[in-house]
């Protein structure tokens, strides 16, 4: 008899903008026992100094955007900054899931909450901290990618942000990158044999 299809799980990482949640999924993609599978999200936004359509983002027009969401076509889908949309396409996590990988997903806070509430125990939720404030803003600056403008709504927006760290099944604080990427691939590991 054929086995069943194994579907992947999900692993929703979350965190204030610059905390280091990109610099922490790259490494971790690259671990070949965690099978992880990128979600693409849209967006509604212009892409960003070497960014490539369809591998950071899908971006999209804003029109192309609200005609997505009228189509249902999206898992969900959040107003992260005033004015510029994310969401996660349906399409790409059957895409990723259907081939058995786990997929991790990069989404904002309210986001990462909807899609836990949607997938119950095939998910599991965890929020990256930094390790203070003034940190924060220090990698933001030294990223060198976003305008005095985008900069100060991430930085407004980080207090906010850290205020849902507690509904989330884990936390793990980026202080030295290696001992949170270590700290993260473990969580990973448990709940993908679980
Ligand atoms: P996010 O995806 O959460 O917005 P990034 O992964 O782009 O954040 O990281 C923001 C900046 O901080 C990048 O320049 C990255 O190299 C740096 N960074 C990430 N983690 C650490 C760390 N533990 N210590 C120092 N710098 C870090
Ligand atoms: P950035 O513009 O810096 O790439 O991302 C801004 C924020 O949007 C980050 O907090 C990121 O986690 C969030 N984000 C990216 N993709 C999605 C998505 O598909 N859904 C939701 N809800 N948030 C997303």
């Amino acid at each position: 008899m054929d086995q069943p299809v194994r579907k992947g799980k999900i692993i929703i990482l979350s965190a204030p903008s610059g905390t280091g949640k990109s610099t922490i999924i790259s490494r971790l993609v690259a671990m070949p026992e965690l099978h992880l599978g990128f979600s693409v999200s849209a967006t509604s936004r212009s892409p960003r100094g070497e960014e490539t359509d369809g591998r950071e983002y899908y971006f999209l027009t804003p029109e192309e955007f609200d005609r997505r969401i009228e189509a249902g076509l999206f898992v969900e889908w959040e107003e992260v900054y005033a004015g510029t949309k994310y969401g996660t396409l349906r399409e790409e996590v059957e895409r990723v899931t259907g081939s058995g990988r786990n997929l991790v997903m990069d989404i904002d806070v309210k986001g990462a909450l909807n899609v836990k509430r949607q997938f119950g125990d095939s998910a599991i939720s965890i929020f990256i901290k930094p390790p203070c404030l003034d940190t924060l803003e220090s990698r933001l600056r030294g990223r060198n990618t976003d305008s005095e403008e985008s900069l100060r709504k991430r930085i407004e927006k980080a207090g906010y942000e850290m205020g849902f760290a507690d509904r989330f099944d884990r936390s793990v604080v980026n202080d030295d990158l290696d001992t949170a990427v270590c700290e993260v691939r473990d969580i990973i590991s448990v709940f993908i044999s679980e």
